[in-house]
């Protein structure tokens, strides 16, 4: 069995955490209408819409180069879009269309936080020193205060033992699992994942899913990007089917996978199924 597979424990480990609403009268977190993005004559987004509900797990498939980082990147104001708007827990949508305020692209890059494919840890930094270098240098948190929320959250990783090593005494899952707590440390409404498990070597893999799905199952919201199909069957409430910078296809996991309705999801499918053919 492995790691993904293991019972999960019932909703609701930690009595702080946002409970997984899984129903759709929950507060909409995240709402993003009609982005686009160009890169010079090449027009990556092509008027993305979908929303997130508190408490809801969408993750993100599609081929390589269909726009599915600069969706991520897009949300947590990495990249700036051409157009299109988004609004985060009902607040004041921000415009694309007209340019955005300093200020406007500070307070969403604070709403979430991401997890990239390579962890992006800082080599010279020892795992906690990595983890509370966002709170303590960004959202000014005292370090006293910061010290004992990385404790707390490496503790629930598995990795509390690793508090004083550097990066490279890692292995990739673990330096993966560092990277999702240094997500984590940052307090976000909303964690962005973007293929967290494609670099690793696959035995590795199960570790870091496993994290993920226990988070999803405390109530975190989170938009995941990711090939691991059996993860987005167990984890996703809905799926996205991205390819050349539109939304394809979108649904249940259930639906999607077993009964995709359109000709493109179903050869995506296929090939990732079963790339051999
Ligand atoms: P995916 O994550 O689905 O593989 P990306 O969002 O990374 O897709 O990329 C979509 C397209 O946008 C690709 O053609 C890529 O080359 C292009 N692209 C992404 N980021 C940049 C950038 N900073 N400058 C120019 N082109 C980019
Ligand atoms: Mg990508």
């Amino acid at each position: 069995m492995s790691p993904i597979d293991a019972p999960v424990p019932p909703t609701g480990g930690d009595p702080l955490a946002p409970r997984r609403s899984g129903s759709t009268d929950a507060a909409v977190l995240l709402s993003a209408r009609g982005i686009r993005k160009s890169f010079g004559s090449n027009d990556v987004l092509r008027g993305i819409d979908f929303s997130v509900r508190r408490g809801e797990v969408v993750t993100l498939i599609g081929p390589s180069g269909s726009g599915k980082t600069t969706v991520l990147r897009s949300l947590n104001g990495l990249e700036t879009p051409d157009g299109g708007a988004l609004e985060f827990d009902g607040g004041p949508a921000i415009d694309f269309s007209r340019p955005v305020a300093k200020a406007e692209r500070l307070a969403m890059r604070d709403r979430s936080a991401m997890v990239f494919q390579h962890h992006n840890l800082f080599p010279h930094m020892t795992v906690i020193e990595n983890v509370i270098e966002g709170p303590t240098r960004v959202q000014r948190v005292p370090k006293a205060q910061a010290l004992a929320s990385a404790e707390a959250l490496l503790d629930r990783v598995g990795l509390a033992d690793k508090r004083d090593q550097y990066p490279h005494q890692l292995s990739g899952g673990q330096q993966q699992r560092v990277g999702i707590v240094r997500a984590l440390a940052l307090k976000p409404d909303l964690l962005l994942f973007d293929e967290p498990t494609s670099a690793l070597d696959p035995e590795l893999v199960g570790e870091v899913l496993h994290v993920i799905k226990e988070l999803a199952d405390e109530g975190w919201t989170m938009v995941v990007v990711t090939h691991e199909l059996q993860f987005a069957r167990q984890a996703a409430d809905e799926v996205l089917f991205m390819d050349g910078g539109v939304i394809v296809e979108r649904g249940a996991p259930g639906e999607i996978f077993t009964n995709p309705r359109e000709d493109r999801t179903r050869r995506f499918l296929d090939r990732i199924l079963r790339p051999l053919d």
